[in-house]
């Protein structure tokens, strides 16, 4: 039986407006397959929330509109399905946690309510079998005194608590496929890490693939198998997290690398933004969507877009001076005293 799970082809979003067309992604590819966590990294506006939208086919039409490509899901392409057997794969299949838990829970019912009403509305259970779920889930994504928060509210609980009932409801049917939208991003450091803890051993405990959006090359490096690097709507480097770490190849995946804090900066230093902002994407572009901010392009960049080339086995990258001949030498990261 083939691992797969998920395949995306050649997926393209657009929104429009009364006098443009956003193409917000523009033909991205990946797979995913069953236990493995995929991360999808870039900065706000590189299309990484929009792709995990559509994959629940829930891009609002109008504006927006998924305007080509194949989302196969074990074997099985999601936008022919009906909006009915499609509101069956969401949640009982495949579920998404967001970045803020506090806008996503209700605050007038009680937590377990919350979580039973996404247990009863998949699964055909009795009232006590449901809170008994609740509970069971309650306790595996580490609330203490389930029974008894069980009939709290979330303005009762921290954030990181909140964040795991997030989790629980989330993985109350335990979906073949998880999508996690910066679910660390609001919470401090600490309990980041916590959260993190939990999703991997969670993973490991109900087997669900995931999908990890993330800004943070850090979060990618700490949970997930394989990373797709996005910019302005465009993959611009995929391959395993192993690779990427150790050999990474597209100059955009540079610059994320030294924006990142890491232990080696002493706090006196200040490491380097990537200077610039993203295109707009009403814009038509012929060349590279990065070269207005690439510090390595050439004339060719702004002409021509550059292919999605596999570099080595399972390594992608899109860049015209990044190919299987020839190499781009990268240069010292910026450090701003
Ligand atoms: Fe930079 Fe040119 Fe490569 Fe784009 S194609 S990433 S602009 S060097």
């Amino acid at each position: 039986m083939s691992d797969l799970l998920l395949k995306v082809e050649d997926l393209e979003v657009h929104f429009r407006s009364s006098s443009s067309v956003v193409k917000a992604v523009n033909g991205i590819s990946f797979t995913l397959n069953k236990k493995e966590t995929l991360g999808i990294v870039g900065e706000s506006g590189s299309g990484k929330s929009v792709t995990a939208t559509a994959l629940l086919r829930l891009i609002p039409n109008p504006p927006g509109k998924i305007a080509g490509g194949k989302l196969l899901f074990e074997g099985k392409d999601l936008l022919s399905l009906s909006d009915k057997d499609m509101r069956s794969v969401r949640g009982n299949e495949i579920s998404m946690i967001f970045q803020d838990p506090m806008t996503s829970l209700n605050p007038v019912f009680t937590v377990g309510d919350q979580i039973m009403e996404s247990i009863c509305a998949h699964r055909k259970v009795s009232k006590k079998e449901s809170k008994a779920a609740a509970i069971d889930m309650l306790k595996l994504v580490g609330i203490p005194e389930a029974e008894k928060r069980i009939n709290m509210y979330p303005h009762e609980f921290s954030g990181g608590m909140r964040q795991r009932v997030m989790i629980a409801i989330a993985l109350a049917c335990k979906p073949k496929l998880l999508i996690a939208d910066e679910p660390t991003t609001a919470l401090d450091v600490t309990v980041q890490a916590q959260i993190l803890d939990l999703m991997r051993h969670l993973q490991e405990t109900i087997d669900t693939s995931i999908i990890m959006i993330t800004h943070d090359l850090g979060v990618v490096w700490e949970v997930c198998d394989k990373v797709l690097v996005m910019y302005a709507g465009n993959t611009v480097e995929y391959g395993s997290v192993k690779t990427i770490y150790e050999n990474p190849l597209h100059p955009y995946t540079w610059g994320l690398l030294d924006s990142q804090i890491t232990s080696e900066v002493s706090n006196e230093e200040k490491l380097s933004a990537i200077p610039g902002s993203p295109p707009d994407l009403r814009e038509e572009m012929p060349g590279c969507h990065f070269a207005g901010r690439c510090r390595y392009a050439q004339e060719k960049c702004f002409a021509a877009k550059p292919e999605m080339v596999e570099v080595e086995e399972g390594h992608f990258v899109s860049c015209h001076f990044q190919t299987k001949d020839m190499r781009l030498e990268r240069k010292e990261r910026v450090i701003h005293g």
